[in-house]
């Protein structure tokens, strides 16, 4: 087939298809699930990357929250590969979202976030456009110096790569800031230099644009000929260019300067000329204005027949603006709460990386406490021990008297939840001091240390957070038991979970040269509701068994719909080494292994799937496991997709 090979075919299709899906559903909200939904898995990231980017960009200005949904799964895509250009891109796509939707602060937390990587790069064209866009945004929030020294870096860089046109567009933005703060004396400088490089190139917009803020800076320093002068090329330039809107603009700038110097009749000639425009445009904004900058003539003309006509239409006109304003308003609430809400998808995102290099931290430096660990497993373990003898002893003696059996098992009831109590209050009270001892070996290892006392502060703070996961598990079992325990229930993207609870522990089953596979079956539905950080914490224990039982082979995690029920199996699958049938109830007990060498060789407390299905439990589900000894286990449950 020559140059089209299969993955080549593949793309084509897939990129036409987007198109289709994009341009059919442009503006409807189900646009970038559709979207996403139709990535082929044989195609590579990085295509995928660009085209979603590129996608995005296309919808970006009629709906920007949803095409940030399109540039957030562009990083994830870049970001599986390392590939910087496109994260940067999809970066800067973020931030132009926000612009267009006014939230400037937004805009520039995230133009940052590109321009740090284009410097890496040491793309100058890329670093100079955001800079440029950085000043914009400063502007917007009226900080005029860090507006000015963006567009003047900016400038800078365009100069040193030749770029002539661009830089005069930077003169005139810095000449916009001056006429903002009303330095009109040196904003004309900045207007003039930048006119004299456009004009050179014949870039008439260019010049057009630069030639009314002269106009309008004439107008407010009360040089009203000049003014007129300068609309007067603008007006020539724009009946060349046929623009009508702007040309329409200029007549007004033009009528505002001969009435300023009571030229009433020529006014009146040129606020007609922008009416009739406006009216034929249907600019309907910049047509009232007409209608008042014609009253305001009518009146000094003393033409009262005339000026009680026009009052009569304006109020109409201001009903009409009311009901623009009101529906203009309420589409820039609906976008400020959509960007509220992505807003909280970003948190989510952020705080997922955070768990993840926890994890990853955490994980490297197992072996070196497992000391600790033993040590505080058989603390655990004697306590459990303990209780449960105790209450198995009491139950033998009460077997004999039903009622009496009745009553002592309520007390041990009482018992066994005021022990959870207890361990759920231990454990949050231990979790103080050692958050101390973490936080403080942290700023310690920040001081200067030899290489001897860095080497031991380090095994110090990793056993303190290894300690921590520990304390955690137990007093996520002790706050279950206790019934303290309440889910966060919220609509949950399991897809965008998945993806990253596999990211997470990549770096575990590489390390044990492990494959690990995510497959999300057709027809799954992409948002569940349901406790995002818990249903995580579940897939996270599962995965991490997985690995730690797995010596060779591979491991999947499934997501898949149950057909004609509205259910998700979540399930994870892997090769290891198995669970005799007698110890498959076993393990869902608290601190129960399949043998004790087991903490031995692998670690763990024996919570894990405990917790897990406790959590579940909460959810309405459980956790059921099948497994052959020597050939893997697969522990699944559902959920309710609601
Ligand atoms: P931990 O792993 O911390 O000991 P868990 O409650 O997660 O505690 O697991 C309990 C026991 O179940 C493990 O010690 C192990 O014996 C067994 N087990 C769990 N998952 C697997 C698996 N994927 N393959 C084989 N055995 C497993």
């Amino acid at each position: 087939m020559g140059v089209l090979t299969k993955d080549t075919i593949n793309t084509l299709i897939w990129i036409a298809s987007l198109f289709l899906i994009s341009s059919h559903y442009d503006g409807n909200a189900q646009v970038a699930d559709s979207i996403i939904r139709s990535i082929s898995n044989e195609l590579s990231p990085k295509i995928k990357a660009d085209t979603l980017n590129t996608l995005g960009f296309d919808l970006v200005f009629n709906n920007p929250s949803e095409a940030r949904i399109l540039f957030n799964e562009s990083i994830q895509f870049a970001d599986a590969i390392k590939y910087q250009v496109g994260i940067a891109k999809a970066r800067k796509n973020i931030a132009i979202s926000y612009d267009i939707q006014g939230r400037s602060n937004d805009a520039i937390r995230f133009y940052l976030d590109a321009l740090k990587i284009y410097e890496t790069l040491h793309d100058s064209i890329g670093i100079s456009k955001i800079k440029n866009n950085i000043g914009i945004a400063y502007k917007n929030l009226n900080e005029i110096d860090n507006a000015r020294k963006f567009y003047e870096e900016s400038i800078y860089i365009k100069k040193s790569l030749g770029d002539i046109k661009g830089t005069a567009y930077g003169y005139n933005n810095i000449g916009e800031l001056y006429k903002t703060g009303r330095e009109f004396g040196k904003a004309l400088q900045f207007f003039e230099k930048a006119y004299a490089i456009l004009d050179s190139l014949d870039d008439a917009h260019g010049c057009s644009v630069i030639l009314t803020n002269q106009a309008d800076v004439y107008l407010d320093l009360e040089k009203y000929d000049l003014s007129i002068q300068y609309a007067l090329k603008v007006i020539k330039i724009e009946e060349e260019e046929g623009d009508n809107y702007d040309l329409s603009l200029s007549y007004l700038l033009l009528t505002r300067a001969y009435l300023e110097l009571n030229k009433l009749d020529s006014a009146l000639i040129h606020v007609a000329k922008a009416e009739k425009i406006t009216e034929e445009i249907g600019a309907f904004r910049v047509f009232y204005q007409s209608q008042r900058i014609k009253a305001e003539i009518l009146k000094r003309k003393g033409d009262a027949h005339q000026l009680t006509l026009l009052y009569e239409k304006i109020l109409i006109l201001d009903d009409s603006l009311d009901h623009l304003n009101q529906a203009e308003e309420t589409t820039k609430l609906k976008a400020g709460y959509e960007s509220q809400q992505s807003e909280a998808a970003i948190a989510n995102l952020r705080r997922e990386s955070l768990l993840k290099e926890k994890l990853i931290a955490s994980q490297k430096y197992q072996f070196a406490f497992s000391g600790i660990v033993i040590v505080l497993l058989l603390a655990l373990i004697f306590i459990a021990y303990f209780f449960y003898k105790d209450s198995n002893k009491k139950n033998t003696q009460l077997q004999l008297k039903i009622a009496e059996r009745d009553k002592a098992k309520e007390q041990a009831e009482v018992a066994n939840f005021a022990k959870s109590e207890f361990l759920a209050n231990v454990s949050h009270e231990i979790r103080t001091p050692l958050n101390g001892v973490i936080g403080f070996s942290d700023l310690l290892m920040k001081t200067k240390l030899d290489n001897t006392q860095n080497k031991y502060m380090t095994v110090l703070n990793k056993s303190a957070l290894s300690l921590l996961d520990i304390i955690n598990d137990v007093l996520d079992f002790s706050k279950i038991e206790a019934g303290k325990l309440e889910l966060e229930i919220e609509k949950v993207d399991i897809f965008e979970i998945g993806k990253h609870v596999i990211d997470g522990l990549q770096l575990q089953a590489d390390q044990k040269k492990l494959k690990m596979k995510l497959s999300v079956l057709s027809e799954t539905p992409q948002f569940i509701v349901t406790d995002s950080l818990r249903l995580r914490q579940i897939l996270v224990n599962l995965l991490g068994n997985a690995i730690k039982f797995t010596e060779r082979g591979h491991i999947e995690l499934r997501i898949e719909p149950i057909a004609g029920k509205n259910i998700v199996r979540f399930s994870v699958k892997d090769t290891g080494i198995g669970i005799e049938p007698k110890d498959q109830q076993k393990i869902f007990e608290a601190f129960a292994q399949v043998d004790s060498s087991s903490t031995k060789r692998f670690g763990g407390t024996g919570l894990g799937l405990t917790i897990s299905n406790k959590l579940l439990a909460l959810m309405g589900s459980e956790l059921k496991v099948e497994s052959e000894v020597g050939n893997g286990s697969t522990f699944s449950f559902e959920i309710e997709a609601h």
